[in-house]
């Protein structure tokens, strides 16, 4: 049989369930999803059924309650949090609906911020910033703060955070969520011209039938499990 490569994300069996007073909500029922090396994922589907949780169990920031979760092919359940915390670290970016940028900093200095954590000289994480919000389009925005940018700038530079510290996975949920519907299509052709200029690999979460389908992938969450759309 011939070997396949290894897919960087792989859930097996990944069940998480919640206690909401005496009720038990399931929400994942063993779900399976393999994602290979530069494949980019729509997850499509219905507001409470899921994607929340399986972004976060899929970026480790959630523990399910059974099944694994492979990164490139290693087992993350058996990590200490300190192990969970740094393969996050080196190998997931996220964005969320809202961008999280810190307040006080420039659109530069939150995207060095993540690079200098894990090591890089100020001198590293400033030339790399700056190349990524130019490419972004946030050339004339570098010393601007958080609240001096529009929802689409701000979504911008959160879409650089994530990737500065050269992810191998970018989990993104419902990242065009909150903005209108032209600016939401800027940030999605930035944000997809970055993943194909780079080769990520992502599972994005997006109610946006139009996103979706300039993705590689669709799939959705159904009773509890992952089924492939097309
Ligand atoms: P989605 O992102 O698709 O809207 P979520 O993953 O956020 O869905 O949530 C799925 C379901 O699980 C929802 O019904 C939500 O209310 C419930 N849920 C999520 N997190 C918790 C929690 N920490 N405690 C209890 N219920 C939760
Ligand atoms: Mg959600």
């Amino acid at each position: 049989m011939a070997e396949r490569e290894t897919p960087v994300v792989f859930l097996h069996r990944v069940e998480r369930r919640y206690q909401q007073g005496d009720a038990t909500l399931e929400i994942l029922k063993g779900a399976e999803l393999a994602v290979w090396a530069g494949q980019s994922v729509a997850l499509v589907a219905p507001s409470g059924s899921g994607k929340s949780t399986l972004l976060h169990i899929t970026g480790l920031l959630e523990h399910p309650d059974s099944g694994e979760v492979y990164l490139d092919g290693e087992p993350t359940s058996g990590l200490s949090d300190a192990a969970r915390t740094r393969l996050r670290r080196n190998s997931v970016g996220f964005v969320y609906q809202a961008h999280y940028l810190l307040p006080e900093f420039s659109a530069l200095e939150n995207v060095m911020l993540p690079q200098m954590v894990r090591g890089l000289s100020r001198e590293e994480a400033r030339s790399r910033a700056t190349e990524l919000l130019s490419y972004l389009g946030l050339a004339e925005r570098l010393t601007h703060r958080p609240a001096e940018l529009s929802g689409g700038e701000q979504q911008r530079v959160a879409i650089a955070r994530a990737v500065s510290n050269v992810p191998r996975l970018l989990l993104a949920d419902e990242p065009t969520g909150n903005l209108d519907p032209r600016t939401s299509d800027h940030v999605f052709h930035a944000l997809s011209q970055l993943i194909r200029a780079s080769g990520l690999t992502v599972v994005l979460a997006t109610h946006n039938m139009e996103i979706a389908a300039r993705m590689d992938r669709r799939v959705t969450i159904r009773d509890g499990l992952i089924i492939e759309l097309d």
